[in-house]
C-alpha cells in the first residue's frame, strides 16, 4: 500500500501491540516515519525484539514497555514512561463467551477494564501531552461489536459500545482543538488468534476450512473476506493524516458490510 502521511517526529502509542491488529497498526505507523511505543502485559525477550526489528526496519526510535492494562495505575504509567504522545492508539483487548447468567465475574471485570477503562486512562495522561505539543490524535480500536450485538458476548460489547461513546466525549472535549478522536470498528480480521480456529471449526462443522470461513466464521461478514491488519494500519494512518483534520467524533467500520446488513 502506498504511504498516505509522513509522521516523522510524531511518537505514537499502540497497546497490546505485541501480536495481532496493534502491530500491525505500529508497523504502518512506523513506515509512516513515527516513532512507536509497544506495550503488553508481558516482558519477553521477544516482546523487545519485536520493538528493535520495527526500528531497525523503517530508521525509527521503537521502544517496548510492559504494563497490565487490567490495572488503571498501570495504565497512566505507561503513557507518564513514555513521555510523549501524539498518537495514542487504544488497541488491547480480550474476549470471553459465555451465556449472561454462566458470565464468570471476573472474566466480566477484566473484559471491563482491559477492553474500555484503559482507554479512560491513557487519553487522561495522554491529552495534556497532545495539547502541549500542538497536534494529537486518539483512535480507539472498537469492534462491530461497538455497534451491533452478538449473544455470549455481554461484557465485550458493553465495552466495546463504552469505548465509542467515550471517543464521541473526547471529541467534544478537544472539538476546538488540533486533535481529534474516533474509533476504528473492525469486523472479522485475520489475527493469528482467528486463524488458529479455522481448523477447529472446520472440524466441528465437518467442513473444508473454506466453507468454515464462509458459512461459520464470516456468517455475519458480508464481503466474505477477512479484513488485514494493513488495512487496519492504513485505516488508522488515514486519520492520522490531513484529510483526517476534520473527522472527529465518528466511527470508522472495516467489516465487509456487516454493519450494513
Ligand atoms: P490479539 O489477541 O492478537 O491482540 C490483543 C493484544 O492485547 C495483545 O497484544 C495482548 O497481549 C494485549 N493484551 C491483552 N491483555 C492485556 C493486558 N491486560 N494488558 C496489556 N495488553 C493486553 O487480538 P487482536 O485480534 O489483534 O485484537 C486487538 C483489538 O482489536 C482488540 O481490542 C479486539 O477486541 C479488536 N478487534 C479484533 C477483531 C478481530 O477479528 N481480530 C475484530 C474486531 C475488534
Amino acid at each position: 500500500m502506498a504511504l498516505i502521511t509522513d509522521l516523522s517526529g510524531k511518537t505514537a502509542i499502540i497497546t497490546g501491540s505485541n501480536s495481532g491488529i496493534g502491530l500491525g497498526v505500529a508497523r504502518e505507523l512506523a513506515r509512516a516515519g513515527a516513532d512507536v511505543v509497544l506495550n503488553s502485559y508481558t516482558d519477553t525477550e521477544d516482546d523487545h525484539a519485536l520493538a528493535k526489528e520495527i526500528a531497525d526496519e523503517h530508521g525509527v526510535t521503537a521502544r517496548y514497555i510492559q504494563a497490565d492494562l487490567s490495572k488503571g495505575d498501570q495504565a497512566r504509567a505507561l503513557i507518564e514512561q513514555a513521555g510523549t504522545c501524539d498518537i495514542l492508539i487504544n488497541n488491547a483487548g480480550i474476549q470471553h463467551v459465555a451465556p449472561i447468567e454462566d458470565f464468570d465475574t471476573g472474566k466480566w471485570d477484566a473484559i471491563i477494564a482491559i477492553n474500555m477503562s484503559s482507554a479512560f486512562h491513557t487519553t487522561a495522561v495522554a491529552l495534556p501531552m497532545m495539547r502541549k505539543a500542538g497536534w494529537g490524535r486518539v483512535i480507539n480500536i472498537a469492534s462491530a461489536h461497538g455497534l451491533t450485538a452478538s449473544p455470549y458476548k455481554s461484557a465485550y460489547v458493553s465495552a466495546k459500545h463504552g469505548v465509542v461513546g467515550m471517543t464521541k466525549v473526547v471529541a467534544l472535549e478537544t472539538a476546538k482543538e488540533p486533535i481529534t478522536a474516533n474509533a476504528i470498528c473492525p469486523g472479522y480480521v485475520l489475527t493469528p488468534l482467528v486463524e488458529a480456529q479455522i481448523p477447529d471449526t472446520a472440524k466441528e462443522y465437518d467442513m473444508s476450512e473454506e466453507e468454515a470461513i464462509e458459512k461459520v466464521i464470516l456468517d455475519r461478514q458480508p464481503s466474505k473476506e477477512f479484513a488485514t491488519v494493513e488495512q487496519l494500519g492504513g485505516t488508522v494512518a488515514f486519520l492520522c493524516s490531513p484529510a483526517g483534520d476534520q473527522i472527529t467524533g465518528t466511527t470508522i467500520s472495516v467489516d465487509g458490510g456487516w454493519t450494513a446488513l
